[in-house]
Protein backbone atom coordinates (compact mmCIF):
# COMPACT_ATOMS: atom_id res chain seq x y z
CA UNK A 1 0.00 0.00 0.00
CA UNK A 2 1.31 3.12 -0.80
CA UNK A 3 0.54 5.22 2.26
CA UNK A 4 2.52 3.09 3.80
CA UNK A 5 5.27 4.91 2.10
CA UNK A 6 4.71 8.64 3.97
CA UNK A 7 4.83 9.68 7.12
CA UNK A 8 1.15 10.13 8.36
CA UNK A 9 1.32 13.27 11.35
CA UNK A 10 -0.03 11.78 14.55
CA UNK A 11 -2.40 13.38 16.92
CA UNK A 12 -0.46 13.96 20.28
CA UNK A 13 -3.87 13.53 22.19
CA UNK A 14 -4.86 10.11 21.24
CA UNK A 15 -2.08 8.89 19.36
CA UNK A 16 -4.28 8.46 16.44
CA UNK A 17 -2.97 9.84 12.83
CA UNK A 18 -4.78 12.70 11.23
CA UNK A 19 -7.36 12.59 8.67
CA UNK A 20 -4.76 14.31 6.41
CA UNK A 21 -7.00 16.06 3.72
CA UNK A 22 -4.68 19.11 3.18
CA UNK A 23 -2.39 17.54 0.17
CA UNK A 24 -3.72 20.33 -1.78
CA UNK A 25 -1.81 22.49 0.18
CA UNK A 26 1.28 20.62 1.64
CA UNK A 27 1.76 17.31 0.49
CA UNK A 28 2.81 14.07 3.34
CA UNK A 29 6.73 13.33 3.64
CA UNK A 30 7.96 10.16 1.54
CA UNK A 31 9.90 7.65 4.03
CA UNK A 32 12.77 7.75 1.38
CA UNK A 33 13.60 11.51 1.68
CA UNK A 34 15.62 11.41 5.28
CA UNK A 35 17.52 8.73 3.52
CA UNK A 36 18.28 10.61 0.14
CA UNK A 37 19.19 13.35 1.57
CA UNK A 38 21.48 11.89 3.95
CA UNK A 39 23.26 10.29 0.43
CA UNK A 40 23.74 13.82 -0.60
CA UNK A 41 25.13 15.16 2.92
CA UNK A 42 27.35 12.15 2.91
CA UNK A 43 28.42 12.89 -1.10
CA UNK A 44 29.51 16.70 -0.19
CA UNK A 45 31.00 15.23 3.14
CA UNK A 46 33.53 12.88 1.54
CA UNK A 47 33.64 14.19 -2.21
CA UNK A 48 33.55 18.06 -1.91
CA UNK A 49 33.15 19.51 -5.26
CA UNK A 50 33.77 16.26 -6.90
CA UNK A 51 30.10 15.27 -5.59
CA UNK A 52 29.05 17.63 -8.77
CA UNK A 53 30.30 14.82 -11.31
CA UNK A 54 31.36 11.56 -8.93
CA UNK A 55 28.40 11.27 -6.38
CA UNK A 56 25.77 9.02 -6.55
CA UNK A 57 23.71 11.16 -8.29
CA UNK A 58 25.98 13.92 -10.02
CA UNK A 59 24.69 17.03 -8.87
CA UNK A 60 26.02 18.56 -12.16
CA UNK A 61 23.08 16.24 -13.60
CA UNK A 62 20.70 16.55 -11.09
CA UNK A 63 17.80 18.57 -12.92
CA UNK A 64 18.09 15.82 -15.61
CA UNK A 65 16.95 12.68 -13.37
CA UNK A 66 13.33 14.64 -13.81
CA UNK A 67 13.21 15.26 -17.43
CA UNK A 68 11.50 11.47 -18.35
CA UNK A 69 9.30 11.21 -15.03
CA UNK A 70 8.21 14.55 -15.05
CA UNK A 71 7.65 14.41 -18.85
CA UNK A 72 5.13 11.60 -18.09
CA UNK A 73 3.63 12.74 -15.02
CA UNK A 74 2.58 16.08 -17.24
CA UNK A 75 2.16 14.43 -20.56
CA UNK A 76 4.90 15.92 -22.03
CA UNK A 77 8.15 14.86 -24.29
CA UNK A 78 11.42 15.18 -21.69
CA UNK A 79 12.75 17.84 -23.88
CA UNK A 80 9.53 20.31 -22.73
CA UNK A 81 9.84 20.06 -19.12
CA UNK A 82 12.57 21.08 -16.73
CA UNK A 83 12.88 21.63 -12.61
CA UNK A 84 13.77 25.40 -11.80
CA UNK A 85 13.22 28.01 -9.41
CA UNK A 86 9.74 28.33 -7.99
CA UNK A 87 6.45 28.84 -9.69
CA UNK A 88 6.05 32.37 -9.73
CA UNK A 89 9.50 32.82 -11.39
CA UNK A 90 9.11 30.53 -13.47
CA UNK A 91 5.64 32.00 -14.85
CA UNK A 92 7.41 35.32 -15.18
CA UNK A 93 10.12 33.70 -16.83
CA UNK A 94 7.71 32.27 -18.92
CA UNK A 95 5.72 35.48 -19.44
CA UNK A 96 9.17 36.90 -20.91
CA UNK A 97 9.12 35.00 -23.67
CA UNK A 98 5.47 34.24 -24.27
CA UNK A 99 3.89 37.59 -23.54
CA UNK A 100 5.22 39.97 -26.17
CA UNK A 101 2.62 42.23 -26.05
CA UNK A 102 2.03 45.23 -28.77
CA UNK A 103 -0.21 48.07 -29.04
CA UNK A 104 -2.31 46.12 -31.53
CA UNK A 105 -2.09 42.98 -29.44
CA UNK A 106 -1.02 42.80 -25.53
CA UNK A 107 -4.85 41.46 -23.60
CA UNK A 108 -4.28 38.95 -20.68
CA UNK A 109 -7.42 36.65 -19.91
CA UNK A 110 -7.14 35.01 -16.39
CA UNK A 111 -9.15 34.04 -13.65
CA UNK A 112 -11.31 36.94 -11.84
CA UNK A 113 -9.51 35.77 -8.43
CA UNK A 114 -7.33 33.90 -9.35
CA UNK A 115 -4.68 32.98 -7.19
CA UNK A 116 -2.90 36.06 -5.83
CA UNK A 117 0.68 35.08 -6.94
CA UNK A 118 -1.01 34.72 -10.63
CA UNK A 119 -2.75 38.32 -10.23
CA UNK A 120 0.26 39.98 -9.18
CA UNK A 121 2.81 38.34 -11.96
CA UNK A 122 0.36 39.17 -14.68
CA UNK A 123 -0.46 42.73 -13.48
CA UNK A 124 2.97 43.80 -12.97
CA UNK A 125 4.12 41.84 -16.45
CA UNK A 126 1.25 44.61 -18.05
CA UNK A 127 3.05 47.06 -16.32
CA UNK A 128 6.53 46.44 -17.15
CA UNK A 129 5.88 46.28 -20.41
CA UNK A 130 4.04 49.72 -20.12
CA UNK A 131 0.00 49.03 -20.38
CA UNK A 132 -2.28 49.90 -18.13
CA UNK A 133 -3.80 47.10 -16.18
CA UNK A 134 -7.53 47.51 -16.48
CA UNK A 135 -7.41 47.98 -20.03
CA UNK A 136 -4.73 44.88 -20.51
CA UNK A 137 -6.35 42.09 -18.31
CA UNK A 138 -10.00 40.26 -18.56
CA UNK A 139 -10.75 38.28 -16.04
CA UNK A 140 -13.26 36.19 -16.29
CA UNK A 141 -16.07 35.94 -13.60
CA UNK A 142 -18.96 32.76 -12.99
CA UNK A 143 -22.63 33.89 -14.32
CA UNK A 144 -24.89 35.23 -11.50
CA UNK A 145 -25.96 32.18 -8.71
CA UNK A 146 -22.81 30.09 -10.32
CA UNK A 147 -19.68 29.40 -8.96
CA UNK A 148 -17.63 28.10 -11.72
CA UNK A 149 -16.98 29.09 -15.49
CA UNK A 150 -18.10 27.62 -18.44
CA UNK A 151 -16.00 26.71 -21.06
CA UNK A 152 -18.20 28.53 -23.29
CA UNK A 153 -17.80 31.23 -21.50
CA UNK A 154 -14.08 31.16 -21.29
CA UNK A 155 -14.17 30.38 -25.65
CA UNK A 156 -16.63 33.69 -25.94
CA UNK A 157 -14.44 35.94 -23.94
CA UNK A 158 -11.21 34.47 -25.63
CA UNK A 159 -13.10 35.31 -29.24
CA UNK A 160 -14.64 38.92 -27.93
CA UNK A 161 -10.76 40.06 -27.25
CA UNK A 162 -9.70 38.73 -30.76
CA UNK A 163 -6.59 39.99 -32.04
CA UNK A 164 -6.22 42.34 -28.77
CA UNK A 165 -5.88 38.96 -27.05
CA UNK A 166 -1.63 38.27 -26.13
CA UNK A 167 -2.15 35.46 -23.83
CA UNK A 168 -4.63 33.30 -22.20
CA UNK A 169 -3.28 31.95 -18.45
CA UNK A 170 -5.30 30.52 -16.11
CA UNK A 171 -5.06 27.78 -13.47
CA UNK A 172 -5.20 24.37 -15.06
CA UNK A 173 -7.07 23.85 -11.87
CA UNK A 174 -8.66 26.67 -9.72
CA UNK A 175 -7.35 26.62 -6.52
CA UNK A 176 -10.66 27.90 -4.86
CA UNK A 177 -13.65 26.29 -6.28
CA UNK A 178 -11.34 22.72 -7.49
CA UNK A 179 -12.43 23.45 -10.86
CA UNK A 180 -10.64 21.86 -13.87
CA UNK A 181 -10.54 23.89 -16.90
CA UNK A 182 -10.73 22.11 -20.97
CA UNK A 183 -6.98 22.83 -21.26
CA UNK A 184 -7.47 21.63 -24.58
CA UNK A 185 -10.40 23.38 -26.03
CA UNK A 186 -9.01 26.77 -24.26
CA UNK A 187 -6.02 26.27 -25.96
CA UNK A 188 -7.12 25.43 -29.47
CA UNK A 189 -9.53 29.05 -28.86
CA UNK A 190 -6.50 30.87 -27.91
CA UNK A 191 -4.47 29.93 -31.12
CA UNK A 192 -7.48 30.15 -33.30
CA UNK A 193 -7.37 34.23 -32.13
CA UNK A 194 -3.85 34.41 -32.43
CA UNK A 195 -3.18 34.49 -28.37
CA UNK A 196 -1.48 31.87 -26.39
CA UNK A 197 -1.83 29.72 -23.78
CA UNK A 198 -0.26 29.02 -20.78
CA UNK A 199 -1.63 27.25 -17.40
CA UNK A 200 -0.30 27.29 -14.05
CA UNK A 201 -0.73 23.03 -13.07
CA UNK A 202 -0.40 24.35 -9.23
CA UNK A 203 -3.05 22.59 -8.50
CA UNK A 204 -3.36 20.17 -11.41
CA UNK A 205 -0.14 18.57 -11.45
CA UNK A 206 -0.54 14.71 -9.84
CA UNK A 207 -3.70 15.52 -9.29
CA UNK A 208 -5.52 14.94 -13.01
CA UNK A 209 -4.48 13.63 -15.96
CA UNK A 210 -3.30 15.73 -18.40
CA UNK A 211 -1.65 15.42 -21.96
CA UNK A 212 0.49 19.06 -22.54
CA UNK A 213 2.30 18.14 -25.85
CA UNK A 214 -0.91 16.82 -27.51
CA UNK A 215 -3.12 19.92 -26.02
CA UNK A 216 -0.66 22.18 -27.76
CA UNK A 217 -0.48 24.16 -25.08
CA UNK A 218 2.51 26.96 -25.28
CA UNK A 219 3.84 26.79 -21.69
CA UNK A 220 3.15 25.71 -18.26
CA UNK A 221 4.39 26.24 -14.80
CA UNK A 222 3.60 24.00 -11.17
CA UNK A 223 5.10 23.49 -8.09
CA UNK A 224 5.45 20.36 -6.19
CA UNK A 225 5.35 20.46 -2.67
CA UNK A 226 1.37 20.30 -3.13
CA UNK A 227 0.04 17.38 -4.55
CA UNK A 228 3.22 16.27 -5.20
CA UNK A 229 4.36 15.68 -1.52
CA UNK A 230 8.05 17.19 -2.24
CA UNK A 231 7.99 19.23 1.16
CA UNK A 232 7.86 22.94 1.60
CA UNK A 233 9.55 25.82 -1.09
CA UNK A 234 10.58 22.19 -3.10
CA UNK A 235 11.57 23.17 -6.79
CA UNK A 236 8.94 23.97 -9.31
CA UNK A 237 8.22 22.45 -12.73
CA UNK A 238 8.40 24.31 -16.25
CA UNK A 239 6.92 23.13 -19.52
CA UNK A 240 7.24 24.30 -23.11
CA UNK A 241 5.90 23.05 -26.11
CA UNK A 242 8.52 21.23 -28.08
CA UNK A 243 7.60 23.38 -31.14
CA UNK A 244 9.39 26.28 -29.12
CA UNK A 245 12.44 23.55 -28.51
CA UNK A 246 14.63 25.31 -31.18
CA UNK A 247 13.74 28.75 -31.01
CA UNK A 248 16.96 30.70 -30.00
CA UNK A 249 15.80 34.06 -31.14
CA UNK A 250 12.90 34.10 -28.47
CA UNK A 251 13.29 36.64 -25.95
CA UNK A 252 13.86 35.14 -22.41
CA UNK A 253 16.08 35.77 -19.45
CA UNK A 254 19.04 33.73 -19.71
CA UNK A 255 21.68 32.40 -17.10
CA UNK A 256 24.74 29.83 -17.51
CA UNK A 257 22.78 26.69 -16.72
CA UNK A 258 20.01 27.23 -19.79
CA UNK A 259 23.70 27.70 -22.14
CA UNK A 260 24.30 24.59 -23.94
CA UNK A 261 25.74 22.48 -22.48
CA UNK A 262 28.43 21.20 -24.52
CA UNK A 263 30.17 24.72 -24.13
CA UNK A 264 28.52 25.75 -20.77
CA UNK A 265 32.29 25.42 -19.54
CA UNK A 266 33.66 27.39 -21.96
CA UNK A 267 32.69 29.69 -20.06
CA UNK A 268 32.23 32.07 -23.54
CA UNK A 269 30.21 35.11 -23.27
CA UNK A 270 27.78 34.56 -25.81
CA UNK A 271 24.48 32.70 -24.66
CA UNK A 272 23.14 29.47 -26.90
CA UNK A 273 20.50 27.97 -25.31
CA UNK A 274 20.12 24.45 -24.81
CA UNK A 275 17.34 23.05 -26.68
CA UNK A 276 13.81 22.76 -25.10
CA UNK A 277 12.58 23.82 -21.71
CA UNK A 278 15.90 23.58 -20.07
CA UNK A 279 17.36 26.54 -22.48
CA UNK A 280 14.98 28.66 -19.22
CA UNK A 281 17.32 27.67 -16.66
CA UNK A 282 19.34 29.88 -15.28
CA UNK A 283 20.96 28.74 -12.21
CA UNK A 284 22.72 25.28 -11.53
CA UNK A 285 20.29 22.66 -9.81
CA UNK A 286 19.51 23.08 -6.03
CA UNK A 287 20.24 19.63 -5.25
CA UNK A 288 19.34 20.32 -1.57
CA UNK A 289 15.67 21.33 -2.54
CA UNK A 290 15.06 18.70 -5.46
CA UNK A 291 16.31 15.60 -3.36
CA UNK A 292 12.47 15.47 -1.89
CA UNK A 293 10.68 15.92 -5.85
CA UNK A 294 12.75 12.76 -6.87
CA UNK A 295 12.33 10.34 -4.39
CA UNK A 296 8.19 11.86 -4.36
CA UNK A 297 8.51 11.22 -8.27
CA UNK A 298 9.66 7.40 -8.30
CA UNK A 299 6.62 6.85 -6.37
CA UNK A 300 4.32 8.92 -8.92
CA UNK A 301 5.79 6.71 -11.26
CA UNK A 302 6.00 3.67 -10.27
CA UNK A 303 2.11 4.22 -8.87
CA UNK A 304 1.09 6.13 -12.68
CA UNK A 305 -0.85 9.13 -13.06
CA UNK A 306 -3.57 6.53 -14.75
CA UNK A 307 -4.19 4.32 -11.74
CA UNK A 308 -3.80 7.05 -9.73
CA UNK A 309 -6.94 9.30 -11.08
CA UNK A 310 -8.91 5.94 -11.01
CA UNK A 311 -8.40 5.76 -7.21
CA UNK A 312 -9.38 9.36 -6.85
CA UNK A 313 -12.65 9.26 -9.12
CA UNK A 314 -13.77 6.97 -6.79
CA UNK A 315 -12.87 8.71 -3.64
CA UNK A 316 -14.07 11.59 -5.30
CA UNK A 317 -17.37 9.87 -5.81
CA UNK A 318 -17.68 8.33 -2.52
CA UNK A 319 -17.04 11.69 -0.49
CA UNK A 320 -19.77 13.54 -3.07
CA UNK A 321 -22.23 10.63 -2.12
CA UNK A 322 -21.20 11.11 1.63
CA UNK A 323 -21.16 14.78 1.86
CA UNK A 324 -23.57 16.39 -1.02
CA UNK A 325 -26.86 16.79 1.27
CA UNK A 326 -25.15 18.37 4.60
CA UNK A 327 -23.40 20.91 3.11
CA UNK A 328 -23.20 23.51 -0.13
CA UNK A 329 -20.36 22.03 -2.77
CA UNK A 330 -19.11 24.87 -5.31
CA UNK A 331 -16.48 22.40 -6.79
CA UNK A 332 -17.97 20.70 -10.34
CA UNK A 333 -19.50 17.40 -9.78
CA UNK A 334 -18.28 15.97 -12.93
CA UNK A 335 -15.31 13.94 -12.75
CA UNK A 336 -13.97 15.76 -16.38
CA UNK A 337 -14.47 18.78 -14.35
CA UNK A 338 -12.45 18.53 -10.84
CA UNK A 339 -9.49 17.14 -9.57
CA UNK A 340 -9.69 15.68 -5.87
CA UNK A 341 -10.60 18.79 -3.96
CA UNK A 342 -14.01 19.57 -2.84
CA UNK A 343 -14.87 22.63 -1.85
CA UNK A 344 -17.29 23.25 0.50
CA UNK A 345 -19.01 26.15 2.37
CA UNK A 346 -20.26 26.37 5.23
CA UNK A 347 -21.91 29.69 5.66
CA UNK A 348 -21.68 32.46 8.95
CA UNK A 349 -20.63 29.74 11.11
CA UNK A 350 -17.93 28.66 9.07
CA UNK A 351 -15.07 29.32 10.77
CA UNK A 352 -16.61 27.38 13.80
CA UNK A 353 -17.26 24.20 11.97
CA UNK A 354 -13.51 24.46 11.21
CA UNK A 355 -12.30 24.60 13.99
CA UNK A 356 -14.27 22.00 15.32
CA UNK A 357 -13.58 19.66 12.42
CA UNK A 358 -9.50 20.45 13.56
CA UNK A 359 -10.73 19.65 17.18
CA UNK A 360 -11.70 16.46 15.91
CA UNK A 361 -8.45 15.27 14.22
CA UNK A 362 -9.17 16.57 10.46
CA UNK A 363 -6.69 18.44 8.73
CA UNK A 364 -8.22 20.21 6.11
CA UNK A 365 -8.06 24.68 5.15
CA UNK A 366 -10.00 27.22 5.33
CA UNK A 367 -10.18 29.77 2.59
CA UNK A 368 -11.82 33.29 3.27
CA UNK A 369 -14.72 34.17 3.47
CA UNK A 370 -16.54 30.83 3.81
CA UNK A 371 -14.47 27.78 2.06
CA UNK A 372 -13.34 24.37 3.81
CA UNK A 373 -11.16 22.86 1.34
CA UNK A 374 -10.86 19.22 1.23
CA UNK A 375 -8.40 16.81 -0.69
CA UNK A 376 -8.43 13.11 -0.22
CA UNK A 377 -5.33 11.93 -2.68
CA UNK A 378 -5.01 8.86 -4.22
CA UNK A 379 -1.69 7.92 -2.73
CA UNK A 380 -2.06 8.23 1.50
CA UNK A 381 -5.59 8.56 2.00
CA UNK A 382 -8.65 5.90 2.54
CA UNK A 383 -12.02 5.29 1.99
CA UNK A 384 -12.33 4.51 5.86
CA UNK A 385 -10.97 8.26 6.34
CA UNK A 386 -13.63 9.81 3.86
CA UNK A 387 -16.12 7.69 5.78
CA UNK A 388 -14.58 8.94 9.21
CA UNK A 389 -14.37 12.58 8.06
CA UNK A 390 -18.07 12.39 6.38
CA UNK A 391 -19.81 11.01 10.04
CA UNK A 392 -18.13 14.12 11.94
CA UNK A 393 -18.66 16.59 9.34
CA UNK A 394 -22.43 15.74 10.08
CA UNK A 395 -22.14 15.59 13.79
CA UNK A 396 -20.09 19.25 13.48
CA UNK A 397 -22.78 20.70 11.44
C1 LIG B 1 0.38 27.34 -4.63
C2 LIG B 1 0.22 28.24 -5.76
C3 LIG B 1 1.22 29.15 -6.12
C4 LIG B 1 2.46 29.28 -5.25
O1 LIG B 1 3.49 29.93 -5.86
P1 LIG B 1 5.00 29.75 -5.37
O2 LIG B 1 5.74 30.60 -6.30
O3 LIG B 1 5.33 28.30 -5.45
O4 LIG B 1 5.07 30.22 -3.94
C5 LIG B 1 1.03 29.93 -7.24
N1 LIG B 1 -0.09 29.83 -7.99
C6 LIG B 1 -1.08 28.97 -7.66
C7 LIG B 1 -2.30 28.87 -8.51
C8 LIG B 1 -0.96 28.15 -6.54
O5 LIG B 1 -1.94 27.32 -6.21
Amino acid sequence: MYRDRFHIPIQQKTQKPYIYFCGNSLGLQPKGVLEAIRQELEDWANLGVEGHFHGKNPWAKYHEFFSEKAARLVGAKPIEVVMMNNLTVNLHLMMVSFYRPTPQRYKIIIEGGAFPSDQYAVKSQILFHGYNVKDALIELIPRPNEHTLRTEDIVQAIHDAGDSLALVMLGGVNYYTGQAFDMQTITQEAHKVGAMAGFDLAHAAGNILLHLHDWEVDFAVWCTYKYLNSGPGAVSGCFVHEKYANSPDLPRFAGWWGHDEKTRFLMGPDFTPMLGAAGWQLSNAPVMNMVAHKVSLDIFDEATMPALRQKSEEMIQFLLERIQNLVEIITPFELKDRGCQTSIRVGKQGKKVFQKLSEAGIIADWREPDVIRIAPVPLYNTMEEIDEFSKILKKVI
